[in-house]
């Protein structure tokens, strides 16, 4: 059994936080998946885990037993990297089992089944006699995965074991590897900067973003529920699309100050962009502020020709579309005189063009409102 837990954990670097007080607690046999933007901590978190890096402050336990100061090889943790560090004078089979013997007193005979069980989960086993210089990227990374394998440890660590992959063979692999984690469930620590990887992937995924965990959840909960409007920018693809908006009691107002003087010589003056009326019980969750951003994902902006009268439904102009197949990327703007405001995705059979009126209705179900920055 491996709960792993991270207590408070911060790493600093003279005067950088790279890890600012994470506490996670992953359970026995899961999936989790830690994601953020580059340079937001993953690694150094993953390697205090591995035992690669010292914490400065904090824990790290698997099960009950601390972990922290303990060194890498005593931790019962074996970590996948990106650039697979295979040796590239040994076979894969002496690759995948390259100390085992000594570290664990396996005998020959056992260890020789660990590793041809492992290559056939991995199906490489007509590969145990070649060397790495005559394998693909693909094959390679089995075998750091095969290596990680026969050592059963009660964690894998993978610090972006997919990258150096094309885009198709990552796609398999992701399916490959969660069957496997899934069938030895083993708890495993999966880095990617990928939200989609996150999202297919992960269990649960944990989102950092400047070395602090901003949220915790199943990929449905930080996709539906965001906890803040980074993750709900992170997470998603289009990107959420964010308004800056006024609280002016039952209605938020976009304001923007027009820079065009008027033909009578007036000053710029601040004009209402767009204003969202508020049912009772969004009211409610903005009482008290003064500003809200408010966040609508592109997929739930709904573009039709013509409005039926609703008070959630703005007249908007289209301004760019991006085929993507199945379906467009809309850029809308709330006139023609601007630039576009915001994003929607329509289904690809629908004809959309630059320039064309439309009518987006942001329906309040769907908004999120985020504490103002
Ligand atoms: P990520 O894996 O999310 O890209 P890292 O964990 O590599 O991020 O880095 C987090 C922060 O810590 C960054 O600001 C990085 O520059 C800093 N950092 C990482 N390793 C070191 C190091 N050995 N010395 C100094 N700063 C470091």
């Amino acid at each position: 059994m491996a709960r792993l837990t991270l207590d408070s954990v911060t790493k600093r670097f003279d005067d950088v936080v790279a890890v600012d007080d994470v506490s996670i607690d992953i359970d026995d046999g899961e999936f989790l998946v830690l994601v953020g933007p580059s340079g937001c901590g993953k690694s150094t978190t993953l390697r205090m885990i591995a035992g690669l890096e010292t914490v400065t402050e904090g824990d790290i336990r698997l099960g009950e037993t601390s972990i922290a100061r303990k060194r890498p090889k005593e931790r019962d943790i074996a970590m996948v990297f990106q650039s697979y560090a295979l040796y590239p004078h040994m076979t894969v089979r002496e690759n995948m089992s390259f100390g085992l013997e000594e570290s664990t007193d396996l005998s020959k005979d056992v260890v020789r089944e660990q590793v041809e069980d492992a290559a056939e989960m991995l199906g490489i086993s007509e590969l145990l006699d070649r060397k790495p210089g005559e394998l693909s990227g693909g094959q390679q990374q089995r075998v750091a995965l095969g290596r990680a394998i026969v050592r059963e440890p009660a964690v894998f660590l993978m610090d972006e074991p997919l990258s150096n992959l094309d885009a198709k063979l990552r796609a398999q692999m992701r399916t490959e590897l969660q069957r496997i984690q899934e069938d030895l469930g083993t708890t495993t620590v999966y880095v990617t900067h990928d939200q989609t990887e996150a999202m297919t992937m992960g269990d649960r995924i944990a989102i950092l973003d400047d070395g602090r965990l901003q949220q915790v959840g199943t990929p449905l909960e930080v996709y539906h529920k965001p906890a803040n409007r980074f993750v709900g920018g992170f997470i998603g693809e289009p990107s959420m699309n964010f308004f800056e908006m006024e609280v002016q009691g039952d209605r938020l107002v976009r304001v923007s100050r027009s820079d065009t003087e008027g033909s009578s010589g007036q000053r710029p003056r601040d004009v209402e962009e767009f204003a969202y009326p508020l049912s009772e019980t969004t009211r409610e969750a903005v009482e008290g502020s003064t500003h809200v951003t408010l966040g609508i994902r592109p997929e739930d902006v709904e573009v039709r020709d013509d409005g039926g009268g609703d008070h959630h439904e703005f007249e908007t102009v289209v301004d760019v579309v991006e085929p993507m197949g199945n379906e467009n990327t809309v850029y809308l703007a709330f006139s023609p005189e601007r630039e576009h405001s915001f994003v929607a995705t329509v289904g690809g059979m629908r004809s959309i063009e630059p320039g064309q009126p439309a009518v987006a209705r942001i329906p309040e179900s769907a908004i999120h409102l985020f504490d103002s920055e």
